[in-house]
């Protein structure tokens, strides 16, 4: 028997692996969410594990590494977009080492094979998650497990029939209106898909400079701008060229590689990820939202504590 019923509101990445975690607990679970891939923010992230623009250190660190081993073992199937890559982040100025030097792989430092402008370099193995293809995989896991979906549209946490003995909220950018947090800002990106046979990953991370480099199966996704504050969904021609001249600065080539098409979306910022449980009239509600340039990169680790938080603990 089930342990009881939950709603799940939003099927970006952190609405379906909250749905799978919970499903595999023993709950039965239905997703609402006004859409659903190809049209989420998630569909646009890059996207590749690092943890960037989300907060605080404490909680998003043991989220990350926790998330990063089950990309590994998810790297080792079949069909799920997942691919451990070879990665080097530059640097203008000698960094220190970050938080997350001893969990991922081969990690190293070195001042060689730099591009020009650069005094030194990471050298890692990370995660390259290919959103489609990877969104279509967690979907068809969570109906899988006996996940329900609905497209529908919620206008209030309040207005919820409490007919689920919980709810989760994984709205992303949307919470902050939904539930009047005036803590959630959008923090837009672009990114430009082109063709180019690259297979390692290259990546400048300094929120100036910010470039990114990343190899997937049929395309690459270069990145990148993190705007603050701004809503618009257009896409820049001022934008496009400024990423395609830092991203050609590393590697040259991509200055004449055919473009496929600029994308546009919206990171859902907050000044840390919301991950608590509250009490809305006589139902409990877990908020799973704020997760800024690192929703696809706390999302296992986040999931597995909204089981936690389901069960009580
Ligand atoms: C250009 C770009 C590059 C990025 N690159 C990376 C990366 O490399 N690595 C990384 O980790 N992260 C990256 N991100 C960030 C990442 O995309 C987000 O943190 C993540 O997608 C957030 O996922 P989510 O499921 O919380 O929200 P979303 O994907 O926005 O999903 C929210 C869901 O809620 C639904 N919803 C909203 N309002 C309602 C409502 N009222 N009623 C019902 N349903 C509702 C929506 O339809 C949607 O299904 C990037 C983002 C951008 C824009």
């Amino acid at each position: 028997m089930a342990k009881g019923h939950c709603l799940v509101v939003g099927a970006g990445v952190s609405g379906l692996s909250s749905g799978i975690r919970l499903l595999e607990d023993g709950w039965d679970v239905t997703i609402w969410s006004s859409d659903f891939s190809p049209n989420t923010t998630s569909d646009i992230a890059a996207a590749l594990w690092y943890p960037f623009l989300s907060a605080p250190v404490e909680r998003t660190g043991a989220w990350g590494s926790n998330t990063y081993n089950i990309f590994k073992e998810l790297a080792r199937q079949k069909d799920t977009g997942v691919s451990m890559t070879q990665t080097y982040e530059y640097f203008r100025s000698s960094p220190s080492n970050p938080p997350w030097k001893d969990f991922v792989d081969d990690f190293k430092r070195t001042s060689e094979n730099l591009p020009s402008g650069y005094i030194e370099s990471f050298s890692f193995v990370t995660p390259i998650i290919e959103m489609p293809i990877y969104l279509e995989w967690l979907m068809k896991r969570y109906e899988s497990l006996g996940g329900k979906s609905k497209k529908k549209t919620i206008s209030s946490f309040d207005a919820i029939r409490p007919s689920f003995e919980i709810i989760i909220n994984c709205t992303g950018l949307n919470s902050g209106e939904l539930l009047e947090d005036e803590e959630v800002y959008p923090v837009r990106g672009q990114i430009i898909r082109v063709k180019a046979p690259l297979t390692e990953m290259y990546l400048d991370q300094q929120i100036e400079n910010l470039a990114y480099i990343v190899p997937r199966s049929k395309d690459v996704v270069l990145g990148g701008v993190a705007q603050q504050g701004s809503w618009s969904l257009e896409q820049n021609t001022e934008d496009h060229d400024f990423i395609l001249n830092k991203c050609a600065s590393i590697i040259p080539e991509l200055k004449d590689a055919e473009i496929i098409e600029d994308l546009v979306g919206l990171r859902p910022g907050r000044t840390e990820v919301r991950l608590e449980k509250e009490e809305r009239g006589g139902v409990d509600l877990i908020h799973n939202y704020g997760h800024g340039g690192s929703g696809v990169t706390l999302s296992w680790g986040c999931a597995d504590e909204v089981v936690e938080l389901a069960n009580g603990r």
